[in-house]
């Protein structure tokens, strides 16, 4: 039976994965190995027994308590901490599915390739942060990393029995987010509720809010440069209102393969769990007579910097990924916790990013875990002091 895995089971991209599991059999047909979460012990512990994993892990010490409980009685394991999920990584597994948000995703994803896993990729932060240092560990041990996030899972696809030297051009595609069309007066007021509402897509608040800034498609391209290993100039953004067209690829001779889906992260996450075989999904079909029409446009960079940044991340190079996006994940609490409005948030990570590479030259550190963590950590602290200082 192939052994899984499956870490930030809890959240949007776990439930779907576990949805997926369930349907094509569930624990007679998978092994599960470990499931992990953080405060929802109880969908965890649920999840565990229907499952019949062998351990359950939250991330957080204070949860330990709650979910022993949760599964007494049932023969599963339990475990709580950082170092309790890196532990629940290095448990062999045929296909582990890494899809905790943030960074924190990092060290387990990165200990799962230790043992030659298929490393089902959905936490683009492990990408944008340590991007060199994943892939190596990955040739190193033998392991396959295959992307989940639906762009790269579309590019992927779109690149089977292609040579990468004949790709001219990658173009994925942002729906726009909650703010498409709201001029700038009005994104200096737009609330927490207004930002965590997706058009097309239903994901978990981080990402949804990351989607109306367009931090998420910034995070994308680098995840993108990091993935296909394909150079910044040549990665393209288009805004495509109807999230139908996930991605493009552009060949030597001018040929565009394009990828459509509904935006559903089932087919993307199917995908990786079936690869190379494909299997029925419990996806919609897409109706394209009564669709009719999609359209495209540029994105709008004066009303979302976080595009540039992106690309000012990718020329720095070293660790200024791990700093842009510990940077953002610290602008998005203070945001959530209102302590800043949703502008501030790109003007935050901007300006910890120049701090930090005309100090450090960010681009001429090392990547290894150990720098990765330290430039994460004090990017947080510069967001916060810049925060309190009233910058
Ligand atoms: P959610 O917020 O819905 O879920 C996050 C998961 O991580 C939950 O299981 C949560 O536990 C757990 N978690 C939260 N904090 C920590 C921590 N510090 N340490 C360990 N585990 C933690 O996120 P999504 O499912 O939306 O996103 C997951 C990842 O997938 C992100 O990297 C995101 O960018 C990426 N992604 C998501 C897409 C989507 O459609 N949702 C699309 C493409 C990519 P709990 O809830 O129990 O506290
Ligand atoms: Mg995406």
């Amino acid at each position: 039976m192939r052994r899984v895995s499956v870490f930030g089971a809890t959240g949007s991209i776990g439930v779907n994965t576990l949805d997926l599991l369930t349907r094509q059999g569930g624990a007679e047909a998978y092994q599960v190995v470990a499931l992990t979460g953080g405060r929802n012990v109880d969908l965890l512990a649920s999840q565990a027994r229907s499952l019949r994993a062998e351990i359950a892990v939250t991330a957080h010490e204070d949860c330990l308590p709650a979910l022993r409980a949760a599964l007494h009685g049932s023969g599963i394991e339990a475990a709580a901490g950082a170092g309790a999920l890196v532990e629940a990584a290095e448990r062999p597994a045929d296909w582990v599915m890494s899809a905790i948000v943030g960074a924190a995703g990092l060290a387990p994803g990165f200990a799962a390739l230790k043992h030659g896993t298929t490393l089902a990729l959905a936490n683009k932060e492990s990408l944008v942060t340590a991007g060199p240092l994943l892939l190596a560990e990955a040739a190193r041990h033998g392991a396959r990393i295959l992307p989940v996030d639906s762009e790269h899972s579309a590019v992927f696809q779109a690149l089977v029995g292609e040579e990468i030297s004949a790709v001219e051009r990658v173009i994925i595609t942002a729906s726009g987010g909650a703010f498409r069309d709201w001029p700038l007066e009005r994104l200096a007021r737009a609330t927490v509720a207004e930002a965590s509402t997706h058009p097309n897509w239903a994901m978990g608040q981080r990402i949804t809010i990351d989607s109306a800034s367009m931090f998420n498609k910034a995070l994308e391209v680098i995840e993108t440069k990091e993935y296909f290993q394909i150079a910044p100039e040549k990665i393209e953004v288009l805004v495509h209102p109807e999230s139908l067209v996930h991605a493009l690829v552009g060949f030597a001779d001018g040929a565009l393969m394009a990828h459509l889906g509904a935006p559903d992260m089932r087919h993307a996450i199917g995908y990786a769990l079936n690869w190379p075989a494909r299997r029925d999904l419990p996806v919609a079909r897409l109706d394209l007579a009564a669709i009719g029409a999609l359209t495209f446009r540029a994105p709008d960079l004066t009303r979302f910097p976080a595009l540039a940044l992106a690309r000012e991340v990718m020329a720095i190079g070293g660790t200024a990924g791990a700093a842009f996006n510990a940077a953002k994940e610290a602008a998005l609490d203070a945001f959530i916790a209102g302590q800043i409005g949703f502008l501030d948030m790109a003007r935050g990570v901007e300006s910890v990013l120049s701090e930090m590479s005309a100090r450090q030259g960010l681009g001429n550190v090392a990547i290894s875990l150990d720098n990765v963590m330290a430039t994460d950590a004090e990017a947080r602290a510069r967001l916060h002091q810049s925060i309190s200082s009233g910058k």
